[in-house]
């Protein structure tokens, strides 16, 4: 097993002739620690895809290295990585039976019988194919398929990493649900570098130690879950993970203050400077209503059982707020206020740190 780096990574899928190129990948840097649970989460086309593909060696990156702890490993074939690699949709031989689908990477690799057989028993009842062990594959579910994908994935005890991308996009919600805390037991159990590809926060945030965020081609944020909730590092992410996702309100600089909602916001000891387009991220939790405070008017409040969400509009701004179950929204002039502590400025979508002030 080794750590995996990704050393300025770019790249771009070739151009159809005269289109500009562009980067799938602008420029990723990021390493993958051995034994590490990763989540790799973006919305679609942001090149979550073609960075596995890069891992595993069915891309060359245009540029940058791959490097397996120290020895790179940017032009070696995908046979020799030693990477298991489970896709969106389920890759099985339809004429060979379930144990034989499981069985296949093993003997490949020229394991015996008698260790195949008590590897295979176990992955299959851990995904649930005991039953269905000498059934042809052609016969399953969808569902079924994809399990037997996973099952190939996770038959090989001797990997660098496991990379699923998106492997339960096909599977049933239940399963789904199911599937995933058994790959989370997995990876307690075998300790095997494992990337999980998804665009679902609830399935990256269940799975992961670690988060990484992507967007437009670009890392954006790697952090535990509490980190990419608390101080999301770049406005995407904020909106991207909590639900409903961070207010990102249109904030100017008087005084080399911050001024939001007509306000002047108490957020930074040191000079704010004019440069760049700032903005306030302040997530639904952190807002409340208050005796004093920005006056809005109240546009919608949806009860969702265990709290309310309310909308509200300031300045021509809408922005959500959860409130407690128990509280009773104000009917007349109502006023909200933020938890200064817990509410990030930001300038051109990327956290402004107040060390880098000057
Ligand atoms: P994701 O897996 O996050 O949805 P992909 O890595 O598949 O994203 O794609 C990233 C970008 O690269 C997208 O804009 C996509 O259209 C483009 N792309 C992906 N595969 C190819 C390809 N084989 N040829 C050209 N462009 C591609
Ligand atoms: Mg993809």
């Amino acid at each position: 097993m080794a750590k995996i780096t990704l050393d300025g990574v770019r790249h771009s899928y070739p151009a159809p002739r005269g289109a500009e190129q562009v980067w799938a990948l602008e420029e990723v840097s990021q390493i993958w620690e051995d034994g590490g649970a990763y989540a790799l989460l973006g919305p679609s086309g942001c090149g979550k895809t073609t960075l596995l593909n890069i891992i595993s060696g069915l891309l060359r990156p245009t540029e940058g290295r791959v490097l397996f702890d120290s020895e790179d490993m940017t032009d070696t074939a995908t046979a020799t990585r030693q990477i298991a690699q489970v896709f969106q949709f389920p890759v099985v031989y339809d004429t060979m039976t379930v144990f034989d689908n499981l069985a296949f990477p093993l003997k490949n690799r020229g394991v015996t019988i008698n260790e195949i057989t008590p590897r295979v028993n176990e992955i299959a009842q851990m995904l649930d194919l005991t039953d269905s062990l000498q059934q042809r594959a052609a016969g399953l579910t969808a569902d079924g398929k994809q399990k037997i994908s996973l099952g190939r994935g996770l038959v090989r005890s001797d990997v660098n990493a496991i990379m699923f991308d998106e492997p339960l996009t096909v599977i049933d919600p239940h399963l789904k649900w199911q599937l995933r805390s058994k790959l989370k037991q997995l990876h307690q159990q075998v300790g095997t570098t494992m990337i999980y590809v998804t665009h679902d926060q609830t399935e990256a945030l269940t799975f992961a130690d670690k988060v990484v965020v992507m967007y437009e081609g670009k890392v954006v944020q790697v952090g535990t879950p509490q980190e990419l909730f608390e101080t999301p590092r770049h406005t995407f992410v904020g909106h991207f993970i909590g639900s409903p996702g961070m207010n990102v309100l249109p904030c100017e600089s008087d005084d080399d203050r911050p001024h939001c909602l007509g306000v002047a916001l108490g957020l930074m000891e040191k000079k704010l400077g004019q440069e760049g387009v700032l903005e306030v991220g302040v997530r639904p939790e952190f807002v409340f209503f208050d005796s004093v405070g920005i006056p809005v008017s109240i546009l919608k409040v949806d009860d969702l059982g265990r709290y309310q969400v309310a909308e509200v509009e300031a300045h021509g701004q809408r922005l959500k707020m959860i409130v407690p179950e128990s509280e009773v929204i104000p009917s007349e002039n109502p006023c909200i206020s933020f938890d200064l502590d817990r509410t990030q400025l930001y300038r051109n979508g990327w956290l402004v740190d107040s060390e880098e002030l000057s």
